[in-house]
């Protein structure tokens, strides 16, 4: 039988956009094979046909859907390149039509024996990516009436290579979303670890600084430095284990938000800014600007404390001694902004949205100044992105960096003021 390019009727060829349309929008391999093997027979009216295909990693080749039901046992039994009807269809990237199978020496009876099945003729042809290689053969077996036309060649090609396409998407897909899940699921192991290690590390850190605040008062004039440096080093390991503890917030999500009318400047006021220690002792200027009225956003009280607290500490913790910190809140449109500026070192132009990627910091790790780990910013993107929300870093040339972030206000309040 020739095997030039024929023109498919046009029956064939309405039903063949049809298949390619069904073939497109699934991606289970298994329901892909069935529905060809299904069309394969009905299209060239066989008794049967079946779908062998190559496994991509030991290159062999394996009875994959039929017709009959194939035996377990029979379909993990690979089938021999060298010496069979198959592997001559798969090697030669060539369809084959077999009149007689008795005749020919690359015929195994065992399948029919397993399945109580007599196969006659075979039509075969190679299942192809889009790069036309072989991933598999395609079989029509036995033609009901007469005997396989040029038509039945035809159309079981253009099927074979549209199921190889669709095959080779669906196993991409497959690999892909497998990936994924193995990401996603590696994330969750890095952050459930960070969440016990940080809430494991606390409670004896508690006990440590504890004792140390309390030799501390009683120490004499000689051990008061000694125990300062410790008392600092703990306190140091305090903030660091914080923002390991804050990360629960990132790994629970929008599962965890507990939404309520918040007004950021009463919770700025309730933060005691004035008081922190660490700006104290470097004698720095912090300013508190709030709108003569209230603000209120739809947030999660925790999570924005959070993102509050990262933004004044980071100020303070990068603005040298006497240096000014201004935190203010004002409103844009239907936005309330929360922006901390500080007269501080200021952060590089090409490094202003780095900053928000996990353990980024603009110092490099081996030569640092600053305490921290480079998760602060990161979870505080999370968060305010969970509101609806952004948040983004501006240089000040030279005169320190300002840090906004820009929340929803409340339905009512936008009703209210318009
Ligand atoms: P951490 O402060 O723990 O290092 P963050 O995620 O809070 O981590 O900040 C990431 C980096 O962004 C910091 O290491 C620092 O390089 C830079 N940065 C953040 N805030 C400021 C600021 N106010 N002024 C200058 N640099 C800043």
């Amino acid at each position: 039988m020739s095997t030039e390019p024929i023109k498919l009727d046009a029956a064939r060829l309405a039903r063949m956009v049809e298949v390619s349309r069904i073939l497109n929008s699934t991606t289970d391999v298994d329901k892909l094979l069935t529905f060809i093997i299904k069309e394969a027979a009905v299209m060239t009216n066989t008794e049967a046909a079946s779908i062998l295909l190559l496994d991509p990693n030991t290159r062999q080749l394996f009875i994959k859907a039929s017709s009959n039901d194939v035996p377990d046992e029979l379909a993990a039994t690979p089938v021999p390149l060298d010496s069979s009807i198959a592997g001559a269809i798969l090697k030669s990237n060539q369809p084959l039509y077999i009149p007689d199978v008795s005749a020919d020496p690359r015929w195994n009876q065992e399948v029919d024996e397993a399945i109580e099945f007599k196969t006659k003729q075979i039509l075969g042809v190679p299942m192809r990516d889009a790069d036309k290689s072989p991933i598999g053969v395609l079989e029509a077996i036995n033609k009901l009436e007469g005997s396989f036309s040029r038509q039945d060649a035809a159309t079981l090609a253009v099927l074979a290579d549209l199921a190889g396409v669709a095959v080779e998407k669906a196993r991409l897909f497959n690999e892909l979303q497998q990936a994924n899940k193995d990401l996603n699921e590696l994330d969750q192991i890095k952050s459930d670890f960070i969440s016990i290690a940080s809430h494991e590390l606390r409670t004896p850190l508690s006990v440590i600084l504890g004792y140390i605040s309390f030799l501390r008062e009683e120490a004499g004039p000689e051990m008061a430095n000694q125990l300062d440096s410790v008392l600092d080093a703990a306190i140091h390991l305090r903030n660091l284990i914080q923002d390991m503890l804050n990360f629960r917030y990132v790994a629970t999500g929008a599962s965890a938000l507990n939404l309520d009318m918040l007004d950021l400047a009463k919770v700025i006021d309730e933060m005691n800014v004035d008081d922190d220690e660490t700006a104290v002792a470097k004698q720095q200027t912090i300013t508190i600007n709030l709108p003569p009225f209230r603000l209120p956003v739809e947030a999660d009280r925790d999570m924005m404390q959070v993102v509050m607290d990262n933004l004044i500490s980071n100020a303070i913790k990068f603005t040298p001694q006497n240096g000014r910190i201004d935190i203010s809140i004002t409103r844009h449109g239907q936005e309330c902004w929360l922006s901390v500026t500080d007269s501080g070192i200021g952060i590089p132009e090409d490094q202003l949205e780095r900053i928000f990627r996990r353990f980024y910091q603009v110092e490099h790790a081996l030569d640092r100044h600053y305490e921290g780990m480079g998760l602060g910013l990161s979870i505080a993107r999370e968060l305010v992105e969970l509101h609806n929300g952004r948040i983004w870093a501006e240089n000040l040339d030279g005169q320190g960096s300002r840090f906004t972030v820009a929340l929803p206000l409340h339905r009512m309040v936008t009703g209210l003021l318009g």
